[in-house]
């Protein structure tokens, strides 16, 4: 199944309205390929989320990068997913490491805010990645597979016991009845999700090593690669096969013009999250890496 490359930039909090609008008018002036080749999604700071998004070219779209975990109302200082809709904003990351690491967001906290914006209609770049300790740990694909499980729900459970544990009060509202059948009087096969992600053609999975944000170390494509086939069979595992096949799953940490084509070489690199590269020129360069 065909995964469009996908090109996410984050300027993260970065900019003045002056320039703001020469970064618009250079990504703009831009030579990309097509939108049936490469999706691209531009992700300002919140107040200029409206400037960007009138001013940008209609080939290009724009994302958040975060809001609020439910309805808004009495949150200060938080934008609800409520929000972005009003605003015809379509996207919006969720996870980010520095949000994840600076202000202590859980996988849980993550998880809920993947699923209440999802359920809003917006579609998410959901961040993951593990941190230098624990790569050296060699818990990689551990973390991962924890961050991604409380984006996407648990898996099924099957058996009586896991009939019983799934209705601890705490998650019941997740659920979802599946099939209920009873073989006999010992056995019983229950399906049961704690469905978080109702459409997971809205979700854009981004693997992103802390120890790669922001430093200029770049995982190599043997290391993204690694870790976007595992996530790949985490999907296949514990979502569907289709879903692990049709999810898209980007790399991001110290993106540059000089190491995307490497790293886009990689069967399981479905595009990029940049960062600092986002608000260079090269990042035209970047999504160029799509062909
Ligand atoms: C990011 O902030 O998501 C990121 C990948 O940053 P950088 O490209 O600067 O490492």
């Amino acid at each position: 199944m065909g995964r469009k490359f996908f090109v996410g930039g984050n300027w993260k909090c970065n900019g003045t309205t002056e320039q703001v609008k020469k970064i618009v008018s250079t990504l703009n002036g831009g030579e990309v390929p097509s939108q049936d080749v490469v999706e691209v999604v531009i992700s300002p700071p919140f107040v200029f989320l409206p400037l960007v998004k009138e001013a940008l070219r209609p080939d290009f779209h724009v994302a958040a990068q975060n809001c609020w975990v439910k309805k808004g109302g009495a949150f200060t200082g938080e934008v609800s997913a409520e929000m972005l809709v009003n605003l015809s904003i379509p996207w919006v990351i969720i996870g980010h490491s520095e949000r994840r690491l600076m202000l202590k967001e859980s996988n849980e906290f993550v998880g809920d805010k993947v699923a209440y914006a999802l359920s809003q209609g917006l579609k998410v770049i959901a961040c993951i990645g593990e941190t230098l300790e624990q790569r050296e740990a060699g818990s990689t694909v551990e973390v991962v597979a924890a961050q991604t499980k409380a984006i996407a729900g648990s898996r099924p459970c099957v058996s009586v016991v896991s009939f019983v544990t799934c209705l601890d009060v705490r998650f019941v509202g997740y659920f979802m009845y599946r099939t209920l059948t009873v073989t006999g009087l010992k056995d019983c096969i229950c399906f049961f999700y704690k469905s978080k992600v109702s459409n997971w053609a809205d979700v854009v999975l981004a693997y992103e090593p802390v120890w790669a944000i922001g430093t200029g170390k770049v995982a190599t494509p043997a290391q993204a690669q690694e870790v976007h086939s595992e996530l790949r069979k985490w999907l296949q595992a514990n979502v569907s096969p289709e879903v692990a096949a049709s999810t898209r799953i980007i790399y991001g940490g110290s993106v540059t013009a000089a190491n995307c084509k490497e790293l886009a070489a990689q069967p399981d690199v479905d595009g990029f999250l940049v960062g600092g590269a986002s608000l260079k020129p090269e990042f035209i360069d970047i999504i160029k890496s799509a062909e």
